[in-house]
């Protein structure tokens, strides 16, 4: 089983980890530090009795124990924590998470994922469910700001700088510390503060993270929407060799590994990616480098290590469906949140938060009734 999910999920190529990671028939040895020839001993059992007794109490519970409490309501018993990607508001531009097309009013993300994880709270509660949100406003977790990083971007600067003589100006360098600092800000902190209430504070069953994809731009000016539109959906998996090679990651690896949360995330993913088909019609986007790896069998599931669903440690997956700078999707999100159908594009459709909204529910009912007996 250890040796499975290494190969199939978390690290798909055996180059990248042989030297932090040996296996044989008794145990797996773990390369402790870079470097050094000191080994965790990680032995296997056989026998499954002494390995449940050896196993570490989660604070999140599987769906298959969740759907034999659930009664009436089809997600009673289920603790979903939400979490809206990005910041949205005043930091869209800064995260990159921000465009603008002629006089149209912007697209921010993390807008969007927010109207679709308020809406979503109302329904699944109705449901039965009991739901938290990472993030509640178009505001940061984290009480870092750009300016407190100050030290930590000036001190990457200097990294990335090494003895090499400086080519640009002192402006130029004040910049780029002051880039380094807001990236420290929404990117490392943010994403360290969210993972510290999920396992700490709010201990859910599992995340739900609200995202939607963007393509890259056709023109560097991008001001032309792309024809391509789809959906996928991301489980934790594929650490490239450098990544591995990280002692902090490769812990982190190794416990998202062992504590068996790739069977509820891939169960998850599976039924969000077939529901987010079903209510989109969109095709589904396939990977071709190696930072992904194709999981499971359902088209447009796959394994991403992404710091969010590394360091959440109860079982995670990640929405991406839609193009938001496709002609299609760019449309509906002008048409805005409407009751009802519209014609957009030439096409009758409920708002693309409605659609996503129902898409999620569907894809959560499926997962929880999956796990029926
Ligand atoms: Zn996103």
């Amino acid at each position: 089983m250890f040796e499975k999910l290494l190969r199939k999920v978390y690290v798909p190529r055996e180059s990248w980890w042989k030297d932090w990671i040996k296996i044989d028939e008794k145990e797996a040895r773990i390369r402790k530090f870079a470097g050094k020839e000191d080994w965790y001993v990680l032995p296997f059992s056989s026998c499954s009795g002494i390995a449940s007794k050896n196993r570490r109490q989660e604070y999140w519970r599987p769906a298959a124990n969740l759907r034999a409490i659930a009664r009436e309501k089809p997600l009673a018993g289920f603790f979903i924590a939400l979490d809206p990607g990005h910041l949205g508001g005043k930091y869209s531009k800064m995260e990159g998470r921000h465009f603008v097309i002629g006089e149209a009013a912007a697209v921010k993300e993390g807008d969007l994922a927010l109207l679709v994880a308020k809406r979503l709270s109302k329904r699944l509660r109705g449901l039965g469910a009991k739901v938290s949100l990472v993030r509640t406003r178009k505001k940061p977790v984290t009480k870092d700001t750009p300016k407190t990083l100050r030290k930590d971007a000036e001190a990457w600067q200097k990294r990335i700088e090494g003895d090499a003589v400086p080519t640009q100006t002192k402006k130029e360098r004040k910049k780029m510390v002051r880039r380094r600092g807001e990236i420290l800000f929404f990117r490392s902190s943010e994403i360290m503060a969210r993972a510290l209430k999920v396992n700490e504070k709010l201990k859910p069953d599992l995340v739900v993270c609200i995202h939607l994809n963007a393509a890259p731009w056709p023109t560097p000016e991008k001001n032309s929407l792309v024809e391509r539109n789809d959906y996928h959906v991301l489980t934790n998996g594929a650490y490239l060799g450098g990544e591995i090679a990280l002692d902090n990651q490769r812990l982190e690896m190794l416990v998202k590994l062992l504590n068996r949360s790739h069977k509820d995330e891939l169960s998850l993913a599976e039924c969000m990616a077939q529901s987010f088909k079903r209510a989109t019609g969109l095709p589904a986007f396939n990977y071709k480098g190696p930072n992904a790896v194709k999981v499971g069998e359902v088209a447009g599931v796959w394994g991403r290590n992404l710091m969010a669903n590394r360091l959440y440690e109860c079982p995670v997956v990640f929405l991406e469906p839609y193009v938001a700078n496709s002609k299609q999707v760019f449309a509906r999100i002008q048409a805005g949140d409407y009751e009802g159908v519209k014609e957009v594009g030439g096409k009758s459709c409920v708002s693309l938060v409605e659609e996503y909204v129902d898409a999620v529910i569907a894809g959560l009912v499926a997962h929880a009734a999956s796990h029926a007996n």
